[in-house]
């Protein structure tokens, strides 16, 4: 079976297309500057092979198009027929507390994700683009929608309910959602594969550390509190997002230097998190350069990131009655050892022992706790489009 996977943003386009059984990625690419001019990068893993090319995309309609004639193209394609791409799977930020899990596309399902756009205006409009593209493009094929949200709509209200006025999540459904859910499920999956345990006995905390950072609690694999909230600004501090905050810090600042609630909205989710403190970049590699020829601010912007994981790693293990597993993932919990051995230390007190030889590595599966530590603590590359090829092919083949 071959599932073409797409995560449509506002401009741009990243597709992959692969076999969820064999695991292989036949091909996959950006198409970036749509509504510009229209830029293709395509890939071939097998051939290790790169190619790039100018195409118009006045809209992602002709996006799709572009990448459907690569995939078949004679000199660069990997498919004799578009009739070989069996389904479609795409990737959703936004579901509410209408979808729990993914969804075979059709008409009432277009219409739950218009009503969701009020709570990802930024994000929802373009998956739905690029699912009204696809179906213009490659009419009759089965899509699936693969949520961010759905994987946190196990977590208890206890979790996800904030201290408003009740009416507040009644009437306009502010409430916690969490965000990255198919990469915190991908990798407890994993982490219980790996560990030769059924998940459901096991208590385990996710850390998706990339730009956008988030952590999870999975008791028995569910989602049973995570740190992003209504949207993805809350929680640990990130490349430039501020995580959580005083709301009182707001009000102040708007008076100080007369912003209005864009602009107080732009400096938290842009100015803010690992830049703000550093003033360097929102890149880690930056920053870390940074102090260690000696800049203090960067320094301390690592400091507090490292101190945010390891405080909700603390909470997690406290909300699940203990923890079995720690997995780092995403760019920096992936490739990062110091950050990942700096939010994992000082932690022995609940049977976590890092392994500092173990943890010199990148991007690989591994256990970098030490052989007697209680909790294991893991290295997993996380695969959102794996989890959503194999969803899209679950739900297509019934
Ligand atoms: P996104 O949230 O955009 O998906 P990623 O998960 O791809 O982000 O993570 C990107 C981030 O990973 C980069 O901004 C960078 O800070 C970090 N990163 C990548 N490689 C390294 C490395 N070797 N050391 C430290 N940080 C790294």
């Amino acid at each position: 079976m071959k599932v073409l996977v797409i995560n449509a943003g506002s401009s741009s386009l990243k597709y992959q297309l692969m076999d969820p059984e064999s695991r292989e990625v036949l091909a996959k690419g950006l198409c970036e500057r749509i509504g510009i001019d229209g830029r293709l990068t395509h890939k071939i893993p097998a051939k290790d092979a790169k190619y790039e090319f100018e195409i118009p995309m006045p809209t992602h309609a002709e996006a799709i198009q572009a990448v459907l004639d690569a995939l078949l193209s004679s000199e660069h394609g990997v498919i004799k027929s578009a009739s070989e791409i069996d389904a479609v799977g795409h990737r959703v930020v936004h579901g509410g507390e209408k979808f729990a899990c993914s969804v075979r596309i059709d008409d009432a399902v277009m219409a739950a994700l218009e009503e969701c756009i009020p709570l990802a205006p930024l994000h929802n409009p373009a998956n739905i683009t690029g699912i009204k593209a696809c179906e213009k493009v490659m009419p009759g094929v089965p899509m699936v929608g693969v949520f961010d949200t759905a994987f946190h709509q196990t977590m208890p209200p206890k979790s996800y309910i904030y201290a408003l006025p009740y009416e507040y999540y009644e009437k306009d459904k502010v409430r916690r959602y969490g965000f990255h859910g198919t990469s915190h499920r991908y990798v407890s999956a994993r982490a219980a594969e790996m560990l030769g345990k059924p998940i459901e006995e096991l208590k385990i905390i996710t850390c998706h550390l990339g730009n956008g950072s988030s952590v999870a609690a999975v008791d028995c694999g569910k989602s049973v509190d995570t740190s992003m909230g209504f949207t993805p600004l809350a929680g640990l501090p990130m490349g430039t997002r501020s995580g959580d905050l005083d709301a009182g810090i707001l009000e102040y600042l708007m008076g100080q230097y007369g912003y209005d609630m864009k602009e107080m909205m732009t400096v938290l989710n842009k100015k803010s998190g690992v830049l703000g403190i550093s003033g360097v970049s929102s890149d880690f590699r930056d920053v870390e350069n940074a102090a260690n020829d000696g800049n203090q601010r960067a320094a301390l912007a690592l400091e507090t990131f490292q101190y945010n994981v390891k405080k909700l790693i603390g909470a997690y293990a406290a909300a699940m009655g203990g923890v079995d597993v720690i997995v780092f993932t995403a760019g920096v919990g992936e490739n990062d050892a110091i950050t990942r051995y700096n939010a994992a230390s000082g932690l022995e007190f609940m049977g976590v022992k890092m392994d500092a030889e173990a943890n010199k590595v990148r991007g690989k599966e591994k256990v970098i706790s030490a052989p007697d530590s209680k909790v294991k603590v893991l290295l997993i590359p996380t695969d959102e489009e794996l989890m959503i090829a194999m969803d899209t092919a679950a739900i297509v083949k019934g």
